[in-house]
């Protein structure tokens, strides 16, 4: 294995990043004659990496092109997310399209359960497509290191080695923060495809997110990068459940809805904050009210990170994407307010994430085919 030229090798990343590319698009980026280019096709369709399917006829002259695709007997690299209530692993082609997914629920109780189910999952498509897998990346709701769930803080699961429990002989494999692998789903194939700098921003039970440049994110020195949650934008007066005071996640959870609308900190601040988005979206004035205010903090954060950044493009996930739907003023007026002058005039986009929750599954296969190119 490895046997790809480099022009070979940067015909099949293109032909994945552009899942729609003709051979004469591919010829025309790659600055590649039509011979070459062909001969570049033949060599990669006989290794079984792509294959050529005619395009539509579109009326024009001349010789129709053709659309390069993924060889039905080509590579697979599995996906897999683990979330507060459920598992999905998905065997996803070049191209980024999925073929097959499984998924799961699960009570939260036991960790390593969880694991042997998604273990369990990865072999059943495994062993649908023989010898086709070449890698697993699994994203999940905590801190990770070194192939470790070191902390699933809201799960209680600590010290999880996700490795041992998941990798296969001979594959590649990846373990990232699910927030982090969304943020790289959003920018691979999602709302923030082409920006330079993208930010973004998740909320359900606390805030995650990443930064991505150029597609890849900022993992930090220790991987630990993208506890925005824990950014000092909230009250003083308010602890957060990290041991600090004034965090910026303590005015976006649903402890934050119910301090706004006077009642007691929910026992699930998740589905608190959902029933309150649904009330709010209703039109109930108390509960439009807490969302302002939670709108309003969303907004004013995301602005200052911006300014901190030089973000292009901001995406929100989960809760935030409900927040920019029901209070869409109080959100972005409250980030434009917060930006510096000299970034008015050309304001980065506010978007609601476009992969919901398959998005850390898929930035967590687009890690994998990262690490796969060179192998192939
Ligand atoms: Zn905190």
């Amino acid at each position: 294995m490895g046997t790809l030229t480099a022009r070979g090798e940067e015909l099949l990343r293109l032909a994945h990043e552009r899942p729609d590319l003709t051979r004469a698009e591919a010829a025309r980026t790659l600055g590649t004659g039509t011979g070459t280019t062909a001969d570049l096709v033949a060599r990669l369709t006989s290794a079984h990496l792509i294959d050529e399917r005619p395009a539509a006829p579109g009326g024009g002259r001349g010789r129709p092109t053709r659309h390069l695709v993924p060889h039905r007997a080509g590579p697979l690299v599995l996906g897999a997310v683990v979330s507060h209530e459920g598992w999905a692993v998905g065997a996803v082609a070049l191209g980024g399209a999925p073929v097959a997914t499984e998924r799961g629920t699960h009570d939260g109780g036991d960790g390593t359960a969880v694991l042997r189910a998604v273990r369990a999952a990865a072999g059943r498509l495994r062993r649908r497509a023989p010898g086709r897998v070449r890698g697993l990346g699994v994203a999940v709701p905590g801190l990770v290191h070194d192939g470790h769930l070191l902390d699933a803080p809201i799960l209680g699961w600590r010290g999880l080695d996700l490795r041992a429990a998941l990798a296969a002989e001979g594959e590649v494999f990846l373990a990232g923060n699910d927030a982090t692998l969304a943020a790289v789903g959003e920018a691979r194939r999602g709302a923030a495809t082409g920006a330079a700098v993208h930010l973004h921003l998740h909320v359900d039970a606390g805030l995650g997110g990443a930064v991505t440049t150029g597609g890849h994110p900022l993992e930090g020195a220790h991987g630990l990068a993208g506890e925005f949650g824990h950014v000092p934008f909230g009250d003083p007066a308010v602890r957060c459940p990290c041991g600090a005071h004034g965090c910026w996640g303590t005015t976006l959870d649903g402890t934050a809805f119910a301090r706004a609308l006077g009642e007691a900190p929910p026992g699930d601040p998740v589905s608190y904050a959902r029933r309150a988005l649904e009330r709010a979206a209703a039109g109930d004035e108390d509960a439009l009210h807490a969302a302002r205010a939670v709108g309003t903090s969303l907004g004013r954060g995301a602005g200052g990170l911006v300014n901190a950044l030089d973000a292009d493009l901001v995406t929100l996930g989960g809760l935030a994407a409900r927040l920019l739907a029901v209070v869409p003023d109080e959100v972005r007026g409250a980030c434009e307010d917060g930006l510096m002058r000299s970034r008015r005039s050309a304001p980065p986009a506010l978007v609601p994430a476009a992969l919901g929750d398959d998005g850390p599954l898929t930035g967590a296969a687009e890690l994998v085919w990262s690490q796969l190119w060179e192998r192939l």
